[in-house]
């Protein structure tokens, strides 16, 4: 993943004491490895609904985090989550009744055609274990990505995150295709774009001699600059995927658990028929939940001759937190929220763009938002440098977003989905003022 909005240690001059001592303390304990969000690094020391607090007790409002989506430290994920832990943390050796009754409601969420689920912990061993599954289902080893994405940490998964850098270099069994860019590449040109990419990858896969075993996408391709429209121009790229005997894997890390608003699941919006699904992120808000779902037939291919253990995954305590989040999306309306909060959220910026030339393009499903600048309207020129300033000047005010793209001009505005109409009006306002501070 791009760190676009990075702190570097040239911006360190202007933080306290005991900001410098904390990055100090960081690196030498830590390495260079890990990264801080913003020139002025956030302390957080405190979460409560849509906000963040720092060490002096002052207020951010969160517009970025898709993990405490439901809102951080939600009473009945935190009452879950003790009750179960007070009670029983085994793993998925022994029978339980919770794991079970977890697993049927969250795949009650899903197409009929999908009717497994497997525990893990992180999203990026969702994404190991689906490819895993496709390799031994198609006895293939080619894989589709694209260009700039991001599907996580594990030796087989980084090597389908170009986005992570220049040093990622993709192995030879690895082919890219262009995300469904409709701003950049045209609305009428985008889907036949996709599916001749997805074509070609195809062939040039078979002319080296690898057989092709699935495609991967990101629902809403947040590392490729947060791309929802024309939702169905993927569809025509992915059924010719499959047809070829390509399994098709919905990453919806991002795009899951009603985060684009008119379904709880991204690839919904794009008519297609995933073969596996991956999960994460705002799965447990929080707690390290993760996971797969599939169709019968690819799952209990893999499981039939290899048994499966992931000591963590699907652990009580897990389950406990990831069937509180599905109650609370669920009692809470956050999917209607999701939708109706984030068409609200678009037309605001499309209107700030009409008072800003920077902004070349307000694009979005639910509650994930792209925003993208550029110095020119005409020639599309990405606006980068502006781009930081926005995101840094936001944190300055107290609302807190971030950047993404392979231009590094794209803002990217995740709102957590706890958000009312007033915290939606506050981002707008706060935006709409970083806005004008650059282009003055
Ligand atoms: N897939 C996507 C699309 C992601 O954005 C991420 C995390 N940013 C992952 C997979 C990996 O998830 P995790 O960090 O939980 O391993």
């Amino acid at each position: 993943m791009s760190m676009i909005n990075g702190f570097t240690q040239d911006d360190a001059e202007r933080l306290s004491d005991n900001e410098k001592r904390l990055i100090e303390r960081r690196t030498r304990l830590l390495g260079p490895a890990y990264r801080l969000f913003y020139e002025h690094p956030l302390h957080t020391v405190r979460g409560e609904g849509v906000w963040l607090y720092d060490e002096q007790g002052r207020r951010y409002l969160d517009a970025y985090n898709n993990v405490a989506s439901v809102g951080h430290c939600h009473p009945r994920v935190v009452e879950a989550i003790t009750r179960q832990a007070g009670q029983l943390n085994t793993h998925t050796r022994y029978l339980q009744e919770g794991v079970l009754d977890y697993a049927e409601q969250l795949l009650g969420t899903f197409p009929d055609h999908l009717e497994r689920v497997m525990f893990t912990c992180t999203g990026s061993e969702a994404n190991d274990l689906a490819l895993r599954i496709s390799k031994q289902f198609t006895g293939g080893s080619g894989v589709i990505i694209t260009r700039f994405a991001y599907h996580g940490v594990t030796g087989d998964i980084a090597e389908l995150s170009p986005s992570l850098g220049p040093s990622m270099i993709l192995p030879p069994h690895v082919r890219t295709v262009r995300a469904p860019d409709a701003y950049r590449l045209g609305e009428e040109q985008v889907a036949s774009t996709f599916a001749a990419d997805v074509r070609a990858a195809i062939a040039d896969l078979r002319a080296h001699g690898i057989r092709p075993a699935a495609i991967l996408l990101d629902g809403i391709f947040a590392s490729d600059g947060v791309l929802a429209d024309p939702a169905g121009c993927i569809a025509e790229g992915i059924a010719l995927a499959q047809a070829e005997g390509l399994l098709y894997i919905a990453d919806e890390v991002q795009s899951g658990f009603a985060r684009t608003g008119l379904n709880l699941w991204g690839f919904q919006r794009h008519n297609v028929r995933p073969d596996i699904v991956t999960l994460g992120k705002p799965m447990g808000n929080g707690h390290p939940i993760a996971g797969l779902v599939g169709r019968a037939e690819v799952v209990d291919h893999f499981g039939r001759n290899m048994r499966y253990f992931n000591t963590f995954g699907g652990n009580p305590v897990s389950c406990a937190a990831g069937q509180a989040v599905l109650d609370v999306i669920r009692d809470e309306q956050l999917q209607q929220r999701s939708h109706s909060l984030g068409e609200y959220l678009v037309a605001g910026f499309k209107t700030l763009a009409e008072r800003y030339p920077i902004i070349g393009d307000v694009r979005g499903a639910g509650m994930f938002l792209g925003v993208e600048l550029v110095t020119d309207r005409n020639s599309k020129t990405p606006a980068a440098a502006q781009t930081r300033q926005v995101v840094n000047a936001m944190r300055e005010q107290g609302v807190l977003i971030s950047a993404a793209g392979p231009l590094e001009n794209v803002l990217k505005i995740r709102p957590l989905l706890a958000f009312e109409r007033e915290h939606a009006d506050l981002l707008l306002a706060v935006a709409g003022e970083a806005l004008a501070k650059i282009e003055r």
